[in-house]
């Protein structure tokens, strides 16, 4: 049976909406900080983590973005009821109903998503979204004062959701936060298990934990541009196109549990695409592959226009329903995109150039 690996499940615990990542922070200083050749951080909340080989080898730059989607407290009216804004691409038609966690600086206050009732409404509001001005958030409070004895303008929220855990004893996960706290993993067990045969590698390796890729892929900016890499790999999240309605000739066919989706496009390297194919090949891991024609919405997107250009790949953990508050990945997936990476790591050489 499949079990989930303890790293990542405090990973995705942990409450990181975009610009306050602190948690995710701490989870990853602790498995990382000591285990490394390296370890540091920045300015905009980036998390290094650096396996040192030789500096005549080239510089490996792995990114899994350990930000996720929230909102942030704007407003409290004069009955306690607080207005919010989003962080990142939220789906509007989930936000009500749910309940929240505000993250304050005194702790975490519980809250719920208001909304008028069903039978409140307009006929003409019923099949309606709601903007995001028309919901509020109730902590319960009977006044401005009691609320802002709790809550501070500017406060972030993420949702309440169940822990992570296995579905029906299949290897299909359900949590919050996959995206991309699966990606954040993912590039620090790289390191973690290529770290006892580093002697046998022929490059450097920064594992990297970026921060604000929801909101821009600006972490990931600074990261690519201080750490000066040879190669670029991001690891995201990718959408497995296996639902009930979808139409594969609108979106690139991609199932949960079919094995890692590698991109190729404009943002992509040719040559970094083909070598991961090759590597894939030849460690029999299976893999799909996702055509995207745009500069997509990873890190992959600052890292291949930083300096002079980095050669970039992007390898995706197929993911159903991105953005919500239960996402649903595959176990065997996670685990075959760090092999994938392993093998990547273990075929650069010094001699390797990627211009075309
Ligand atoms: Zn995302």
């Amino acid at each position: 049976m499949a079990i989930i690996p303890e790293f990542l499940r405090e990973l995705m615990i942990a409450c990181s909406p975009s610009g306050h990542e602190f948690e995710a922070q701490k989870v990853v200083d602790r498995y990382m900080a000591k285990a490394v050749d390296e370890y540091r951080k920045d300015t905009i909340g980036n998390r290094f983590a650096v396996l040192k080989t030789n500096d005549q080898n080239p510089m490996l730059m792995l990114s899994g973005h350990m930000d996720e989607l929230g909102f942030s407290v704007t407003y409290i009216d004069e009955k306690g009821f607080l207005s919010f804004d989003a962080i990142g691409g939220h789906d509007r038609g989930i936000i009500p109903g749910r309940r929240v966690r505000i993250l304050s600086q005194n702790g975490n206050v519980l809250g719920i998503t208001g909304k008028r009732a069903v039978h409140l409404l307009d006929d003409d509001e019923i099949d309606k979204v709601p903007k995001l001005h028309e919901l509020w958030i109730d902590i319960g409070a009977k006044s401005e004062e009691e609320a802002k004895k709790l809550v501070r303008i500017g406060d972030p929220v993420v949702y309440e959701t169940p822990e992570t855990a296995i579905i029906n004893d299949t290897s299909n996960v359900t949590g919050r936060a996959f995206d991309d706290k699966a990606g954040t993993y993912v590039v620090m067990e790289v390191i973690r298990r290529l770290i006892g045969e580093k002697y046998a590698l022929n490059c450097n390796i920064t594992a990297v934990a970026s921060a604000q890729e929801e909101v821009g892929t600006r972490g990931a900016i600074n990261a690519a541009y201080s750490c000066m890499p040879t190669v670029g790999i991001a690891v995201d999240v990718g959408h497995a196109t296996d639902f009930p309605d979808c139409n594969n000739k609108r979106f690139s066919k991609i199932e949960l549990g079919a094995g890692p989706i590698i991109t190729r496009g404009v943002n992509i390297n040719p040559i970094i695409f083909d070598r991961i194919i090759e590597c894939a090949e030849k460690d029999n891991i299976p893999y799909q592959i996702e055509a995207d024609t745009r500069p997509t919405g990873t890190d992959a997107r600052s890292m291949q226009i930083t300096r002079g250009g980095v050669p970039t790949g992007l390898i995706s953990i197929p993911l159903r329903y991105m953005h919500t508050p239960v996402e649903m990945a595959n176990l065997e997936d996670i685990e075959n995109i760090i092999r994938l990476i392993c093998s990547f790591a273990r075929s650069l050489k010094p001699e390797d150039r990627f211009e075309f």
